[in-house]
């Protein structure tokens, strides 16, 4: 993620147009004051803390800010109930529909953007499973979780015949899988069972599915249990999810899946498994732990993380460290910070 070049300081043009962009100014500052109490952090700066004044300047000033005197706008740094250090950003419209944590269902689309980073799984993967083509693509982050997974599973003494039968796809595709359903099964049955065109989590490159493939050629469907439980049971603990479980069909809208899997990360992986939340549920869970309020703690595997959420574009995002900023594909976008 690239911080923006705001620092660059520029010559003001004085006259009334300057003297209403002060003004502006000064109103972004009492809107950052008041955003930061809840992040614990220090007043920023003496703007006389006046509701009125914020009028209907937004935080996320665009335009505005492009002009500002840096001495006078520059966003005090936040500091978070862990010690993170933090600063005010607008990441543009798009991030809200990028990033690991993206809901993607029949009523909110994937947007499919210019470029999308995938690997190829016969490439990338190792010696403890099949692919079940060359033209098996996942999202970098999925692929490594996969891999650590399933070399896990065979080290604790799993069989080497789970085979990735599907990752991401394009939409045309999806198309195609949607209209094949159509023909074979009508119209009513393709929309209840099949994923519209754009609705499908396997566009994000963030979504596998598994079978079961045997050395003497047959393959059978894959059911988590048995053996293959342990990567049910475990796979929080590599970033995965298993997204369409039966108790949550009516909101996920997908009866039982048990071999479709969602990348989340390590931390959100295991926060939605504590909690007994499905990714809608948890998108809407997050919402409750915003920038200005109480952060999530969520302790994993892979450390201790503080998680916050804003609405819109604008998010205090860490100085430095290991963090993530993901959109949500609704509204907003989620912080991941990495703090022991
Ligand atoms: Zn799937």
């Amino acid at each position: 993620m690239n911080s923006r070049g705001r620092r660059r300081r520029r010559k003001i043009y004085v006259g009334p147009g300057a003297v209403l962009l002060l003004l502006a100014v000064i109103a972004v500052i009492v809107v950052a004051a008041v955003a930061l109490r809840g992040c614990g952090a220090e007043d920023p700066a003496p703007a006389g803390g006046d509701d009125a004044a914020v009028g209907d300047v937004q935080p996320d000033g665009g335009q505005e800010e492009e002009q500002e005197d840096p001495e006078n706008t520059k966003p005090e740094g936040v500091t978070t109930s862990a010690g993170v250090n933090c600063t005010l950003m607008d990441l543009g419209e798009e991030a809200i529909y990028t990033g690991e944590l993206i809901l993607v269902n029949n009523s909110t689309f994937f947007h499919f953007p210019e470029n999308q980073e995938l690997v190829s799984v016969y490439e990338e993967k190792n010696d403890s499973y099949y692919v079940g083509g060359t033209n098996v693509y996942l999202a970098p982050a999925a692929m490594d979780a996969l891999n650590a997974m399933l070399a896990d599973f065979t080290a604790q003494g799993g069989s080497k015949s789970v085979n990735v039968v599907a990752g991401h796809r394009t939409e045309e595709f999806q198309q195609h899988l949607f209209d094949q359903s159509v023909e074979r099964n009508g119209l009513e049955h393709a929309q209840k069972y099949v994923a519209q065109p754009g609705g499908s989590e396997h566009h994000t490159g963030y979504a596998l599915d598994l079978n079961i493939y045997h050395s003497d050629g047959t393959s059978e469907e894959y059911d988590g249990t048995g053996e293959y439980a342990w990567i049910n049971d475990n796979c929080q603990n590599y970033g995965l999810v298993v997204r369409y479980a039966t108790d949550k069909a009516d909101i996920t809208g997908i009866g039982n899946e048990p071999w479709h899997f969602r990348y989340v990360g390590i931390p959100h992986a295991t926060q939605m498994v504590k909690e007994g939340l499905c990714l809608e549920e948890y998108i809407d869970y997050l919402k409750d732990f915003t920038a200005q309020g109480e952060h999530l703690m969520i302790e994993c595997v892979s450390g201790t993380y503080e998680v916050w959420y804003a609405e819109g574009s604008a998010i205090y995002v860490p100085d430095s460290g290991e963090y993530t900023v993901s959109g949500n594909n609704v509204d907003g976008l989620i912080v991941t910070c990495k703090v022991a």
